[in-house]
C-alpha cells in the first residue's frame, strides 16, 4: 500500500498550501494552487485530475534527459541501496568507481570525478579549485573569476557572485569578492555595428576584461557552453576556440559549466564537444541522473588534480580539502550508470542530434509564417524560441504575450518553458528540451500544437 494512499486530493492540496515553500513562485501565484503531476512515462506526465500532457520541458528546467518512469534506473538505485546506501565519498565505492571510468571514457583530456549533489555545489567546488591552486601557485594572486553576462551558474552564494543575470542577483548582495562579469556573445542582440567576425570580436571583449583586471590576478573564467537560462544562446562561430586560446595565453584556467547541457542534451555527450576546446574543469549535474537521483561531478584534468596535492610532507594543507555528504549517497553513481547505458543502448546521442535537426527545421518553418518568432535557436534537443514585436527593431514582446503562449500550449497538453520568468531583459523567450527519446510523432505533436497557438495570437492575426 502506497504511504500516501490515507490522503485524499483535497488534503494534499491544502498541506501544500500551507507547508512548501515553492522554489521561483511568488505566495501569490502559489495560493492559487500549483500543477500537481502524479505520473510520467516517456516523455508524458499526468497530473492527479488525470489529464495528460507532453512534456517538452525535462521537467521544467532540462533534467530528464531519459524521460520518466525509467524501471532499469530505479531497479538500478534500489538494488544498490539494499547493498549499501551510503559511505562517506573519502571512502571507495563500486558506483562511483564504475561510473567515474564511464564518465571519463566519454571525456578525452579529463581524468578526474570530484562528486557531489547539485549544479550549484559542483560549480563551488571549481571555484575553491581555483581559489587554492591560486594560494599555492601564485601566492594568493590570482583569484578572479570571470563570468559571462547572462549566464547563470546557480544558487548559493559564490555561484551566484559568478552568475550574469543582475535580476536573479537582486537583494541578495553583498557578493563573494573577485568575480568579475565580462560582456555577453549573443550575435542576435550583437554589441557591434559591424556583423562580420562577431565570435572572435566578442572574445575580445573577454580578454579585454582579462588585461584590464591584470592577467596575473585572473585565475579561472566560467562559461556555459550554450546560456541556457539567459535565453539559450548559442555561442557563435570561433568563439569558445578563441575563449580556450585567450585563457592559454593568460594562463587562466576554462570551466566549462555543462549543468544543462552534459550528458546529451545537444547530441554529443557534453556541449563543448561540438567545438573541439579542451576545457580545464567541466561542472555537470541535471542530465547526469536525468533526476532519478541528486548527484553533480566536477570533473577535471589530472594537472588540477596534481596542483592540488600535497607537495611535500610538511604541506598538510595542499590537497583538496573539500567534502560533501551527498557525494558519498550511493543511489548518485547507480542512477548516472544506469542513465548511460539508456543513452548507449537507445542511441540517444543519435536520436538528439537527428530529431533535434527535425525540430529545428519545423520551428524555422514556423518562424517564415509567423513574424512574431524573431529568432529561433537550436543545439540538439535544446532550443529557444525568441518572440519580438518587430522582427527589423527587434524590440521583445511584453512578458504577458510569452506567458499566453506557454499556457495556451499547457491548455493544449503541451509543456514548455520560458526564459527568467519576471526578468524584463529577457522574458521573451521560450524554450523547450524534450526528453531524448523523443519520437518523430511526438515532435510533430508539438510542432502542431505551436503552429496552432501561434496561428491564433492577435498579434499574428
Ligand atoms: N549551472 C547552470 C547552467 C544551470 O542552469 C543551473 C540550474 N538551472 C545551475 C548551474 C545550478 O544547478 P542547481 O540548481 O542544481 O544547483
Amino acid at each position: 500500500m502506497s504511504q500516501y494512499s490515507e490522503y485524499n486530493t483535497e488534503q494534499i492540496r491544502s498541506h501544500d498550501k500551507e507547508h512548501v515553500w515553492h522554489h521561483l513562485t511568488p505566495g501569490a501565484a502559489a495560493e492559487k494552487g500549483m500543477p500537481l503531476f502524479v505520473k510520467g512515462e516517456g516523455l508524458n506526465l499526468w497530473d492527479i485530475e488525470g489529464n495528460q500532457y507532453l512534456d517538452a520541458s525535462a521537467g521544467g528546467v532540462w533534467v530528464t534527459n531519459v524521460g520518466y518512469g525509467r524501471k532499469e534506473i530505479v531497479d538500478a538505485i534500489s538494488e544498490q541501496l539494499m547493498q549499501l546506501n551510503f559511505f562517506a565519498s573519502s571512502m571507495a565505492s563500486k558506483p562511483a568507481a564504475i561510473f567515474a571510468k564511464k564518465l571519463i571514457e566519454k571525456m578525452p583530456g579529463m581524468q578526474r570525478v570530484f562528486y557531489s549533489s547539485s549544479g550549484s555545489e559542483a560549480n563551488e567546488k571549481a571555484f575553491k579549485m581555483v581559489r587554492q591552486i591560486s594560494h599555492k601557485k601564485y601566492a594568493g594572486k590570482k583569484n578572479k573569476i570571470l563570468y559571462r553576462e547572462r549566464d547563470y551558474h546557480g544558487t548559493t552564494i559564490a555561484a551566484l557572485s559568478a552568475t550574469g543575470q543582475s535580476q536573479r542577483k537582486e537583494q541578495f548582495g553583498p557578493f563573494v569578492p573577485d568575480f568579475v562579469e565580462f560582456p555577453h556573445c549573443f550575435e542576435y542582440r550583437s554589441q557591434f555595428d559591424e556583423t562580420d567576425n562577431y565570435g572572435l570580436k566578442a572574445a575580445q571583449l573577454m580578454e579585454d576584461v582579462i588585461l584590464r583586471e591584470g592577467p596575473d590576478t585572473v585565475g579561472a573564467v566560467i562559461i556555459e557552453p550554450i546560456t541556457a537560462g539567459g535565453g539559450v544562446i548559442l555561442p557563435p562561430e570561433g568563439y569558445l576556440k578563441a575563449v580556450e586560446q585567450i585563457c592559454k595565453k593568460h594562463d587562466v584556467l576554462l570551466i566549462i559549466d555543462e549543468v544543462v547541457c552534459g550528458l546529451g542534451r545537444t547530441g554529443k555527450w557534453f556541449g563543448y564537444q561540438h567545438y573541439d576546446i579542451q576545457p580545464d574543469i567541466v561542472t555537470m549535474a541535471k542530465g547526469v541522473a536525468s533526476g532519478y537521483a541528486a548527484i553533480s561531478c566536477t570533473v577535471t584534468t589530472e594537472a588540477v588534480y596534481q596542483s592540488l596535492q600535497e607537495d611535500s610532507s610538511e604541506d598538510k594543507m595542499g590537497y583538496f580539502r573539500d567534502i560533501s555528504t551527498y557525494g558519498g549517497c550511493l543511489a548518485g553513481p547507480a542512477a548516472a550508470a544506469a542513465n548511460m547505458k539508456i543513452l548507449e543502448d537507445e542511441n540517444l546521442l543519435e536520436n538528439c542530434a537527428t530529431l533535434g535537426e527535425k525540430l529545428l527545421t519545423g520551428l524555422k518553418a514556423l518562424q517564415d509564417k509567423y513574424p512574431i518568432i524573431g529568432d529561433v535557436r537550436c543545439l540538439g534537443l535544446f532550443c529557444g524560441i525568441e518572440l519580438v514585436k518587430d522582427r527589423t527593431t527587434k524590440e521583445p514582446v511584453d512578458e504577458s504575450v510569452a506567458i499566453h503562449v506557454a499556457n495556451a500550449c499547457k491548455q493544449a497538453g503541451l509543456l514548455i518553458g520560458r526564459t527568467n520568468r519576471s526578468f524584463e531583459q529577457y522574458n521573451n523567450i521560450l524554450n523547450m528540451s524534450p526528453a531524448l527519446c523523443i519520437t518523430e510523432a511526438q515532435l510533430e505533436r508539438i510542432l502542431t500544437i505551436l503552429g496552432e497557438v501561434f496561428a491564433s495570437l492577435p498579434e499574428t492575426k
